[in-house]
């Protein structure tokens, strides 16, 4: 109750403070979000809601983040669609619209989350086409520095900013003569016509261009590591991960058993495509939910190819010795999650991870959180939605219970909490911070209730509802509908 109060009376102070600080670079009683893709929007509602006093800074000319194609540097194509399904993907109590697919497409994202961002009057709390380009600490808050030179001073910061803009680039021997570029700049299939292809990473990404590629391309390969599990959209014609939330809670291993031998069932032998076996049990990689894939290699249209060992020209010589002509190379490799607006001596590293608890809390900055830096498996949104519920009520609590932030900041700065799941990740640089969407739904939980903080429930979000100066569209996904729980 207390919350939905400071809620109501927030709404009111923080629209009225936006103008008065415009006047001038100070904006020590607020906090400034970095980025208004789907964390920043997450975000800025639970600020909303809690009477957290904000402002969002977005580069580009609207929200959405990564899912609007016109967004410069986004690493999204024409054939994307989520890889999780409409049911599961959805952020807390905003249900995606009854009439969209179970995978929705780019363009159907994105309606959604303007949808969002226009329910719940999150435009007026938006600055676009600024950026963050510099913050640091100044004081008890942060100096943050917009590309152009202006200076503003705020209580703290929450970088949404995305961690899939920043191209992880593997480091191949030999020199390749032919086009070589990594898979952000890829938009779609026409880029392919008539040239030879090779797609290097067999992650979603990898996958579905690979798919495009077998369908365009004069000739399309796609290079894996290592042996994946490929896992069908749909299982006994529900989403795959509306059937795996359906299975028993069995413990962990036979759980694997169970769904290994499945999708054995299901998919069949991998190897009649020409892959290698799965090096790990299912579960233990960040799932491929694509089998359109297998479906090309058995029709001839894609190669399988091992891991690269290095250019020659336009010769890629593969590890098994084996060797391709190949006009285009598209590095699926990843990316590196970044900060470019900070120093990166602002973070303890991980490899490319920087350290910090549920990927979010800093340990040393009281003031500085990352939002949107999780790796799951399973749709984030609503993850986002009840990490930056935490960081609201720790804010309040610094504010307000003192003794409360201080017990919160003594497990921010202690041991990390398991959220394995029971599982052995492959050890690769993906895994390396990897958690289990029913681990981390659980330790939530158990932490809100430990906190004694209001945890988060259906119509809880009920007052911010058109509550914005942006009169809610027409599009489905702002129609009152009910949470599908
Ligand atoms: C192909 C693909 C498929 C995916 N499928 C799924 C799925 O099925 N389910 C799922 O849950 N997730 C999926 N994801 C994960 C995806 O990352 C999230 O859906 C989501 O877009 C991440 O939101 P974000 O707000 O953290 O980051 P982004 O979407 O990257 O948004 C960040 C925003 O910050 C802005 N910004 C960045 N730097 C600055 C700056 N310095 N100053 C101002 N603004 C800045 C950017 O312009 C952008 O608008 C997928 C990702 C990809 C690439």
């Amino acid at each position: 109750m207390w919350l939905l109060l400071a809620g109501r009376k927030a709404i009111t102070r923080t629209m009225s403070s936006s103008s008065a600080a415009s006047q001038g670079s100070q904006r020590r009683d607020r906090f400034c979000i970095v980025g208004a893709g789907p964390a920043g929007l997450s975000q800025a509602r639970a600020f909303l809601r809690a009477g957290v006093p904000f402002e969002v800074i977005e580069r580009h000319r609207d929200v959405g983040g990564i899912w609007d194609l016109e967004n410069q540097g986004t690493p999204m194509y024409e054939s994307a669609r989520f890889i999780s399904s409409k049911t599961l993907s959805a952020f807390f109590d905003f249900p995606m619209p009854g009439d969209y697919p179970n995978y929705p497409d780019h363009a159907q994202v994105l309606a959604y989350l303007r949808s969002f961002a226009r329910v719940y009057g999150l435009h007026d709390h938006i600055t676009f086409d600024r950026e963050v380009a510099g913050a640091a600490p100044d004081g008890a808050g942060w100096r943050v520095t917009l590309r152009g030179g202006e200076e503003r001073r705020y209580r703290g910061l929450v970088c949404a900013n995305g961690m899939t803009w920043e191209p992880h680039l593997p480091d191949i021997h030999g020199r390749f003569d032919g086009e070589l570029r990594h898979a952000v700049s890829y938009r779609g299939a026409e880029e392919f016509r008539g040239k030879r292809v090779l797609i290097l990473g067999g992650g979603n990404t990898g996958c579905d261009i690979a798919c495009d590629a077998a369908g365009a391309a004069e000739a399309a390969f796609l290079s894996l590591r290592r042996g994946y599990n490929f896992i069908p959209k749909h299982i006994f014609g529900l989403p795959a991960d509306v059937f795996a939330e359906a299975m028993p809670k069995l413990p962990m291993r036979l759980r694997q058993w169970g769904f290994g031998l499945l999708l054995r069932l299901l998919v069949g032998d991998l190897g009649r495509c020409g892959l290698p076996k799965p090096d790990h049990r299912v579960f233990e990689s960040h799932p491929i939910l694509n089998t359109k894939v297998l479906d090309h290699l058995r029709r001839g249209q894609l190669t399988a190819k091992p891991d690269v060992r290095g250019f020659e020209g336009r010769k890629v010589i593969f590890a098994d010795g084996s060797e391709a002509e190949i006009d285009l190379v598209l590095l699926a490799t990843g990316y590196n999650k970044s900060f470019p607006f900070l120093d990166r001596a602002c973070f303890e590293w991980a490899g490319n991870r920087p350290k910090g608890f549920l990927s979010v809390f800093h340990p040393r900055h009281d003031n500085l959180f990352t939002l949107g830096f999780l790796d799951t498996n399973a749709g984030v949104y609503e993850d986002f939605d009840r990490l930056a519920h935490l960081i609201a009520c720790h804010l309040l609590d610094q504010q307000h219970d003192p003794a409360r932030a201080a017990r919160f900041r003594r497990k921010v700065e202690g041991a990390p909490p398991d959220l394995s799941g029971g599982i052995r990740f492959v050890a690769s640089p993906r895994h390396a911070s990897y958690m289990h969407h029913d681990a981390l739904r659980a330790y939530l939980k158990k932490l809100v209730r430990e906190m004694e903080w209001p945890a988060l429930h259906p119509g809880c979000f009920e007052a911010l509802r058109d509550s914005g100066s942006t009169p809610a569209g027409s599009h489905p996904g702002d129609r009152r509908l009910p949470h599908p729980q």
